[in-house]
């Protein structure tokens, strides 16, 4: 966590006080009591337009960001702004260090120290002494960094408008009621919370109440089966998971774990007890919040059989946020981190199509000219959160840095924090899995 430092410029992520609104079964309240007919998800298609995260959108905040960075960096051209990152990461030396995701384009990425995936760069930004921290990634990757580093760091996001569309689809007062509506309807079952790491710190302390823990596409699997270990051998006890915000990444788990579709059922937020009865959530072992990513939700049936048609000797492989109705028809699937290590450890010569983001795609194809690699779809599968780092914000930052004000700076409070880290800290003790899962026999 950051302590408040002079006059830097924050985002304050306490969520008390704020008047978002509450869920209770049908009706909606602001948290003054007032009866409300306007829930913060009904809001989220226009801030999803908008390219914003939804907090910044409810608040008011951020409604032209491109309007807050100063004209003199949005005049630059690429070469003067590529020399002078480059300038000033050299002189900020071991006082800086930049996370950079993988799905960042090849000219932010080339400045970071450290790439990776959520998993991962959680564990460096852990691990790092340098007095600041800038994440080139997506908000809720920076509040998890602020909350794994020491009150003497800072950690900030370059652009504050690069939030995460799938984190925006649960808000933690939502999630709270959430809980206490399946724990309502299961009849006395245990329901453990799993988390995707894409979610905000607010979730992740909700999570923690409910002795849930965090997870990432890489050790998903594992946590799932933690959540529904005894606790005598280290488990949660869990008798149904309740697997939030990501529909896909907790049913194609669920699937990989063994299970199939009667074993899942959907909650969908805008509707009274998540539009499940008693019986639908008794009989199921997978209670699956209502979000998705829209990068992921690109990918169709459609594409993996066009691209068959033409690369017949192709491996296809997903990354679990697709629907189930695309992994299906692929040979494997896989988190990030797996994709990488099967395309580094795959033959030359072989041919990869590959579902998830683009940036990654194409850097892989570039980086292994030895094999043919593609993106699936017709090109339409780019974060447009991720892609709100780009040069002029990251050079307006790491300024700030050196001038001695850091703008963006990005703060959990300490409770939240405290909470969150709990979630958090039990995601980073469980071992990814580096595998991908084999969705098709191989030769079929
Ligand atoms: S790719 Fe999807 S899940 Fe990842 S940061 Fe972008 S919107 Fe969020």
């Amino acid at each position: 966590m950051a302590s408040a430092l002079g006059k830097r410029r924050s985002i304050q992520l306490s969520y008390e006080g704020k008047g978002l609104l509450q869920k209770q079964s049908s009706e909606y309240y602001t948290r003054d009591g007032a009866k409300s007919n306007t829930p913060r998800c009904k809001l989220l298609p226009l801030a999803l337009s908008r390219g914003l995260c939804l907090d910044n959108f409810v608040a008011g905040r951020y409604n032209a960001p491109m309007s807050e960075i100063p004209a003199n960096y949005r005049d630059m051209d690429r070469e003067a702004l590529l020399s002078a990152i480059a300038a000033r990461k050299a002189e900020l030396g071991e006082t800086l260090c930049i996370l950079g995701h993988h799905y960042q384009s090849d000219d932010v990425i080339q400045f970071s120290d450290y790439r990776g995936d959520s998993l991962k760069l959680s564990q460096i930004a852990g691990e790092q002494t340098a007095d600041h921290i800038v994440f080139c990634g997506v908000h809720f990757m920076a509040e998890s960094a602020d909350i794994l580093t020491s009150d003497a760091q800072t950690v900030c996001l370059p652009n504050l408008s690069a939030g995460c569309g799938m984190a925006d689809m649960a808000e933690a007062d939502a999630v709270a009621v959430a809980l206490e509506e399946v724990a309502a309807l299961a009849g006395g079952a245990t329901i453990v919370p799993v988390t995707y790491v894409n979610s905000t710190a607010a979730i992740k302390a909700v999570t923690a109440d409910w002795n849930g823990a965090c997870c990432t596409s890489s050790n998903v699997r594992n946590v799932f089966e933690m959540a529904m270990t005894p606790q005598s051998f280290g488990g949660c006890d869990g008798d149904k998971i309740f697997a939030i915000p990501d529909q896909h990444l907790g049913r194609n788990t669920a699937f990989a774990m063994g299970r199939g579709a009667s074993d899942c059922v959907v909650y969908d937020p805008q509707l009274p007890n998540g539009g499940m009865t008693s019986e639908q959530v008794r009989a199921a072992t997978f209670i699956l919040w209502k979000g998705w990513c829209y990068v992921h939700q690109t990918f169709t049936p459609e594409h993996v059989r066009a691209v068959r048609a033409e690369l017949p000797n192709a491996t296809v492989i997903a990354h679990p946020e697709c629907p189930r109705e695309v992994v299906v028809e692929c040979d494997l699937a896989g988190s990030t981190a797996q994709i990488i290590t099967a395309i580094d450890t795959a033959p030359a010569g072989s041919e990869w199509v590959v579902g998830t983001e683009a940036n990654l795609v194409y850097r892989l194809a570039a980086q292994y000219p030895d094999k043919t690699i593609r993106l699936l779809g017709d090109g339409a599968a780019r974060c447009v959160q991720m892609a709100r780092i780009d040069l002029p914000h990251l050079l307006w930052c790491l300024d700030s840095i050196a001038a001695g004000e850091p703008i963006n700076v990005i703060t959990v409070d300490a409770e939240t924090a405290k909470k969150a880290k709990l979630a958090l800290d039990r995601m980073i003790a469980i071992k990814a899995v580096s595998e991908v899962i084999q969705i098709r026999p191989e030769g079929a």
